[in-house]
């Protein structure tokens, strides 16, 4: 497995359990809500976070504002929407903060519009607000829902959802809105303290400098990137599955194409790949694949990484190159002259980087055989899905298994106050092949939006929220917990 993990001792960490002595305090709330609403037209959008001006005291830094939240949510993509949502709807404070300019993530930014699994051996297994959004979007693009109830055998893929990204992001935003969720675009954590009076995150944006105090702190960042602000352990593999640059290209007919002359072309690629100008990676080493898929998801973009500015960059420079490399490559044959690109994403999808160490670990084992965990907040449904450099051989559960996902995982080893949610929950490389499809982290972020709501109100860390409290509260908002 060639699994690298640091794991300095949690009561060195800042971040890692308070001592015991120290009671849970509610930040400042120097501000009416009457008081607050007024104020924040000029900020952000939103309705709930409270912004109380220039940061006072012996440790606010001159010029940044500050703000408080019950909860803030780091990373507004897959799962972060989702906690960010309903912890909106449970009615306390609450901030999401986006690196991008809008929603939803891989789901909508990498291109990647086809969530799954919801349903698993012809019953549904994931629902509440992942589901909703996903519904919506379905019927107002005028898109269908598949069949769920035809089974797929092993063409999993046949019960993903298609969806339009851009229209699922307005709607997101829309249900944050409408949760009173202050939403805080193109800004990212620079600094995160654990203080005697909650979580002081400290924002920066363009132009913005924003000092957050909060109560309960969710990373959704698909990085584990504020975990690794605090310093506390974070696992990563040293080869990483490759990500993919979601584009679709147009303007030719495969079916029109004899048998000999595409041969001849594959002949082609594959002398473009000795000469350089072309990578295998290009097209996964099968032109013919390639071209029925329209490119889409038939590319990989070995060593992709998504959690530094750089490496990011990088990544999504080689999608790129890797687009202009086909575009040359094929606009010259014939039957490619009206070659074109119908769709281009903004980013290249990283399928992983770091997991936390959690309370709890996910194993493959786990995974494949279904174990039922005590504290189980979700289920989850997907084939063990490891991606190489030339592909992909999906292993299949057996039938009727559906894995759950337990709460333990979510919260990293001896914090207080802290939950992550989404692909990076603790899990081993396998286990996290499967376990990191979108419906998967959809649930997982309403687990982690009710746990840090219902902490934020009673004050107290997300271990000690009752857990018959947390399914409760699951159920009222829509999701389908796994049975106590
Ligand atoms: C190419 C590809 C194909 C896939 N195929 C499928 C599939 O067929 N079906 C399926 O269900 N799943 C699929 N997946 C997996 C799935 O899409 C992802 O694992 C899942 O969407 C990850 O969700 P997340 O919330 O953890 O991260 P993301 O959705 O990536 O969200 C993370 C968010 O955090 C933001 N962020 C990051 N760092 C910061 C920071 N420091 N400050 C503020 N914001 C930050 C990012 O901008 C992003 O919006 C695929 C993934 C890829 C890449």
């Amino acid at each position: 497995m060639n699994s690298h993990a640091t794991q300095p001792s949690a009561a060195e960490l800042p971040g890692a359990a308070a001592p015991a002595s120290r009671p849970d305090r509610r930040p400042p709330d120097t501000c009416s809500r009457r008081n607050f609403l007024a104020k924040l037209g000029a900020l952000s959008v939103g309705t709930t976070a409270c912004a109380v001006g220039p940061a006072r005291g012996a440790d606010a830094t001159p010029g940044a504002r500050q703000l408080v939240a019950d909860v803030l949510v780091i990373g507004g993509g897959t799962a972060g929407t989702i906690a960010a949502i309903q912890a909106g709807r449970l009615g306390v404070r609450t901030i999401l903060v986006e690196a991008g300019s809008q929603l939803g993530g891989t789901t909508t930014t990498a291109g990647v519009d086809f969530p799954g699994l919801f349903h698993a051996w012809g019953k549904q297994i994931i629902a509440g607000i992942g589901w909703e959004l996903v519904t919506q979007a379905v019927e107002l693009n005028s898109d269908q829902l598949p069949n769920f109830s035809i089974p797929t055998g092993a063409q999993h893929w046949k019960h993903q959802v298609r969806i339009s990204g851009a229209l699922y992001a307005a709607l997101a935003e829309d249900a944050c809105l409408k949760a009173g969720v202050q939403l805080r675009y193109y800004e990212a954590p620079s600094a995160v303290e654990n203080t005697a009076d909650g979580w002081k995150v400290r924002l920066v944006g363009k132009g913005t400098q924003v000092d957050v105090l909060a109560r309960q702190l969710v990373d959704c960042t698909g990085n584990a990137a504020v975990i690794g602000l605090l310093g506390l352990a974070r696992q990563r593999d040293a080869v990483t599955q490759p990500g993919t640059l979601i584009y679709r290209l147009g303007g030719y007919h495969l079916d029109g194409i004899d048998a000999a002359t595409l041969s001849k072309l594959e002949l082609q690629a594959r002398e473009a790949v000795q000469q350089g100008r072309l990578l295998a990676t290009d097209y996964n080493g099968s032109l013919r694949g390639f071209l029925r898929a329209g490119g889409e998801n038939a590319m990989h973009v070995p060593g992709a990484d998504s959690s530094t500015s750089e490496t990011h960059a990088q990544t999504n420079i080689r999608g790129r190159q890797a687009l202009l490399r086909m575009l040359r490559f094929l606009k010259p044959q014939p039957d490619f002259e009206h070659l074109k690109i119908e769709r281009l994403q903004a980013e290249t999808g990283v399928r992983e980087t770091y997991r936390i160490v959690g309370e709890t670990t996910v194993t493959l084992a786990d995974y494949v055989e279904g174990r039922k965990f005590p504290d189980a907040v979700a289920h989850s449904f997907y084939p063990i899905d490891l991606h190489e450099e030339r592909g992909v051989r999906p292993k299949h559960l057996t039938q009727d298994v559906v894995p759950t996902l337990p709460l333990g995982a979510l919260i990293p080893k001896g914090s207080r106050n802290l939950l992550v949610a989404g692909r990076c929950l603790s899990s081993d490389r396998l286990a996290n092949s499967a376990l990191r499809v979108q419906a998967s982290c959809m649930a997982m972020g309403q687990a982690a939006g009710v746990t840090a709501a219902l902490a934020a109100r009673a004050g107290v860390s997300p271990q000690q929220v009752p857990l018959g409290e947390i399914r409760k509260t699951l159920q009222a908002h829509g999701a389908i917990v796994p049975a106590a």
